[in-house]
């Protein structure tokens, strides 16, 4: 049914077709942490790889699978797997997949806590270069023979820069590269990364997917185009045992997951799951409110400079209009000088200051005073990052209501 449906009806539909006891339409939340078989060969089977299973839950548990069968329908994907927070996700990725001595090219506009981890790896002997993803060029210059793993972001945060995701995609395939994107930004509602050739897809269900703010969670989806039987750090004991398009996923959720331990909760799962079915209704709304907010703000005269990729002025505008299906909920601004930053955000009644973002509610958050403030102020210059930046996670609020807001704050 997934292939042929609409991408909401899939996602209301899953649990059900996966026939959960007494006809439910959610897959229950399954609170055991350990499972019993009648017979050890059993037991001895799933341990083994040879029949599916679960016997702890540290490494699977129905509720989980339930959301990362979610996760794969929404992304196109072969297999996902689901961990306690979007971080964990990209942990157990490196920690599973690269060794000291590979080489990582990255986007210099990560996430501030993956910029921050990928630091944390760099001081472990993993050799990483950060260049500007929004050219392939940047890419194919830091490329080297030990080069194994190429990792982006949709749209950067705070900034919105897009990355070159086509064609970064282009060159990863040809040098047989894995090529992480992290999609959490777009969600698979806006994007789905697998179109641009992408080996491994990450996503904070945290944001967009859960959506309320009520639970977190990450993922990792294999998109089943990478080659794993080419791949130098699989472990020979995998190279046996699993399938050659399932080695990649089963090493990452042996010492990924199992090993690291970064589990997603069932509850979580199950909040995030119930999440997943307004996805598109969600962001839809967003989206539409992101743009009239970037539209009125970038008209506003105590307002100096709107980042939202949906304006014309962007820099990669029409990038991301080839890409993507809408431009997302994430804007920054920034006001002119002669406006008080906190007087301004303080003066929003509506707008939450929070640091979140993917809520059904509109946030706002001083950039370089909280999410950039540990980078110091010279890092931050060669960023782009003004001190008078704020951040916007754009709800899903009634327009009219979020335009009044800010025109009372800015009045
Ligand atoms: C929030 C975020 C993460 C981390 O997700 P958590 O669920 O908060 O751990 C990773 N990547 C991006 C782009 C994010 O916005």
């Amino acid at each position: 049914m997934s292939s042929k449906k609409g991408f909401t009806t899939t996602i209301l539909h899953s649990d059900r077709l996966l026939k959960p006891e007494h006809g439910a339409l959610h897959q229950p939340i399954h609170t055991a942490v350990t499972w019993g078989f009648d017979d050890v060969q059993g037991l001895v089977d799933v341990f083994q790889n040879k029949t599916k299973g679960y016997a702890y839950s540290r490494q699977g548990n129905p509720t989980v699978t339930a959301l990362e069968h979610k996760v794969t329908q929404m992304e196109h994907g072969m297999a996902s797997i689901g961990f306690s927070t979007g971080m964990a996700a990209i942990s157990a990725m490196i920690t599973a997949l690269i060794k000291g001595g590979d080489h990582i090219i990255a986007s210099s506009y990560l996430f501030g806590n993956s910029r921050s981890i990928m630091q944390t790896y760099m001081d472990m002997g993993i050799d990483i270069d950060f260049v500007d993803a929004t050219s392939v060029d940047n890419i194919k210059a830091a490329y080297k023979a030990t080069t194994l793993m190429v990792f982006v972001e949709t749209i950067a945060n705070p900034a919105t820069q897009v990355a070159d995701l086509e064609a970064i995609g282009e060159f990863c395939n040809e040098k047989g590269l894995i090529y992480v994107v992290d999609n959490t930004m777009t969600s698979p509602y806006l994007f789905q990364p697998v179109k641009v050739k992408a080996s491994l897809i990450i996503n904070s269900l945290t944001k967009y997917i859960g959506g309320h703010a009520n639970a977190l969670g990450g993922s990792i989806t294999d998109t089943g185009l990478f080659d794993w039987t080419a791949y130098p750090n699989i472990a020979p004991i995998l190279r046996e045992s699993i399938k050659p398009a399932m080695q990649g996923m089963s090493q990452i959720r042996k010492r990924g997951l199992r090993d690291a331990g970064g589990t997603l909760a069932p509850e979580a799962a199950h909040s995030l799951s119930v999440g997943a079915e307004t996805l598109a209704l969600r962001l839809d709304r967003a989206c539409s409110n992101a743009v009239a907010l970037a539209r009125f703000l970038e008209n506003h005269p105590l307002v100096d400079k709107v980042y939202y990729p949906g304006l014309e002025s962007h820099p990669q505008h029409e990038l991301a209009t080839k890409l993507f299906s809408r431009y997302g909920g994430l804007m920054s601004f920034a006001l002119k000088e002669s406006v008080d930053l906190f007087a301004f955000l303080n003066r929003l009644h509506l707008v939450i200051k929070s640091s979140n973002l993917g809520d059904t509610r509109t946030l706002a958050i001083p950039v370089a005073h909280t999410i950039f403030f540990e980078l110091g102020a010279a890092r931050r210059a060669e960023m782009g990052i003004p001190d008078s930046m704020i951040r916007l996670s754009v709800g899903i609020e009634d327009t009219d209501d979020l335009i009044s807001d800010f025109t009372q704050a800015l009045a």
